[in-house]
């Protein structure tokens, strides 16, 4: 394509950020509209100038290659701060202590019998040496292991104990959606990195990533683009900032808004029926997340993290004690702790129907101390994020045709996002990056 051709980006998230400074790297003429005030989609921070954390996206990991790539190549290096990995593991009135890659807190373990953690150990050395196929978010990789859900693969490779005990916990706490209802190709790549996982964050928080993607390139913030147009051999994006509808044409248009923010923007001219397709029945799952603080006294013994395992019924995703994770990538109060509830889909759904926050936030710190005894009785609330489509559903053979999509991408309307990867900060760079490359023809693997 000829480098003085106009290229048009539809949202900001890591997916648009890495496709526009791929382009503006190969010398492309990039506009990004963003129909927020803010960059970083998911993976936005909360920030009152008091109180700073991310509502979305918290972290990355070792096996993030790209990310770790743009790291170096954007001088990120010391804004990297490594996160705590101790963990609490709780069954009803149970709490065990665990550690991300650690033999003794896993040994030590209390709900399950030696000879589920031989068979985990057994597993995990032969996913281990397997690295060399895995990955976390190539398709095309992915694809190869996307033959039944976690919860029967989990079940039926290892046993009933394992599913619930320790891989439920290492996948339901992050994503919120069932394991009965997703492919185990993420998880199959997530037990051959676990023996040496690490956890990481940027100091002021997960959206840095974008913001220093897009930092050469033309932006158009609250700009919704609602409709696409085709004019000849041109497009024209329609777009509204402030109530007043714009347009401007492009020769190409990448789109890395979520599958289903793209229903809302009509367009005048056919999609590829393979694509849309996948667009179009892309489900996502909910996600509730409040946060309050406490007197950090009374929780200065806790864990930094809290998640269940086990098959009970409990709408907690995940408790985040922000400070004992990593002082560093907040801002809160002198003498205060700043905690984080993550309620998983199916009571998200019914939470999201409520429309006075006031009540949320009271139903959800009292599950919250259902949940964990050890929390104070009282809390301040801080900020309320309901999300409607917060994780895309990995479901059985998405991977599969995610893979066959990808190679369909080379008309006037290129799709990224982490709906064509698995659903991480991770998957949404390289997704970006590879609409990037269709655009240039520049050779690249996912
Ligand atoms: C609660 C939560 C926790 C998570 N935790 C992690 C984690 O710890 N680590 C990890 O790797 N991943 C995590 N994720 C996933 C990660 O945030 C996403 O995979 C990633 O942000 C996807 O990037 P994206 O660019 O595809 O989409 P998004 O980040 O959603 O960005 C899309 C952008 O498009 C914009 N947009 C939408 N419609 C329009 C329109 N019509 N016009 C203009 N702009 C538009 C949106 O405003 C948004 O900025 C988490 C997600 C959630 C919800």
């Amino acid at each position: 394509m000829n480098k003085n051709n106009k290229i048009g980006i539809i949202g900001a998230g890591p997916a648009g950020a890495s496709a526009a400074y791929y382009l503006q790297k190969e010398g492309y003429d990039v506009t990004v509209f963003e129909k927020e005030s803010f960059i970083g989609g998911r993976t936005h921070a909360y920030n009152d100038g008091e109180i700073r954390f991310d509502t979305g996206a918290s972290f990355f990991t070792n096996f993030y290659p790209l990310l770790k790539e743009l790291v170096t190549k954007l001088n990120l290096d010391d804004e990297v701060i490594e996160l705590e990995r101790r963990v609490g593991l709780r069954y009803k009135d149970v709490l065990a202590e665990f550690t991300f890659g650690d033999l003794k807190t896993f040994w030590r373990l209390p709900f399950i019998t030696r000879k589920d953690k031989l068979i985990m150990i057994w597993s995990t050395i032969k996913l281990t040496l397997q690295r060399r196929n895995l990955d976390l978010v190539s398709p095309e990789k992915l694809a190869k292991y996307d033959d039944s859900s976690i919860a029967e693969w989990a079940t039926n490779t290892m046993s009933e104990n394992v599913y619930q005990y320790l891989i439920r916990p290492g996948v339901e706490p992050f994503w919120y959606f069932s394991c009965n209802d997703v492919s185990r190709a993420m998880t199959t790549v997530l037990q051959g990195r676990a023996a040496d996982a690490k956890f990481y964050t940027f100091k002021k928080g997960m959206s840095r990533i974008s913001e220093k993607l897009l930092a050469n390139v033309e932006l158009h913030m609250k700009s919704t683009v609602n409709q696409l147009s085709k004019k000849e051999n041109k497009i024209e994006i329609s777009y509204i900032k402030d109530n007043i509808e714009s347009t401007i044409e492009v020769d190409k248009i990448i789109v890395a808004t979520p599958a289903n923010a793209f229903q809302n923007i009509s367009i005048n001219f056919k999609l590829e029926k393979g694509i849309s397709d996948f667009i179009s029945t892309q489900k996502y799952v909910s996600n509730v997340h409040a946060t309050f603080t406490v007197n950090e006294e009374e929780v200065k013994n806790m864990f930094a993290y809290y998640y269940p395992c086990g098959e009970w019924k409990t709408p907690i995703g995940a408790i985040v004690l922000h400070k004992q994770k990593c002082k560093d990538s907040i801002k809160v109060p002198e003498g205060k702790e700043l905690i984080s509830v993550f309620i998983l889909d199916k009571p998200s759904r019914e939470l999201i129907e409520i429309d006075d926050d006031e009540e949320v936030f009271k139903r959800i710190w009292e599950m919250a101390i259902t949940f964990e005894g050890k929390l104070p009785k009282e809390a301040k609330p801080v900020a309320l994020f309901k999300r409607n489509n917060a994780i895309p559903l990995h479901e059985v053979g998405r991977y599969t045709t995610a893979n066959k999509i990808k190679n369909q991408q080379n008309k006037d309307v290129i799709f990224a996002g982490d709906y064509m990867s698995c659903a991480t900060v991770e998957g949404a760079l390289r997704s970006g990056r590879w609409a990037a490359a269709q655009v240039s023809g520049k050779k690249i693997s996912f």
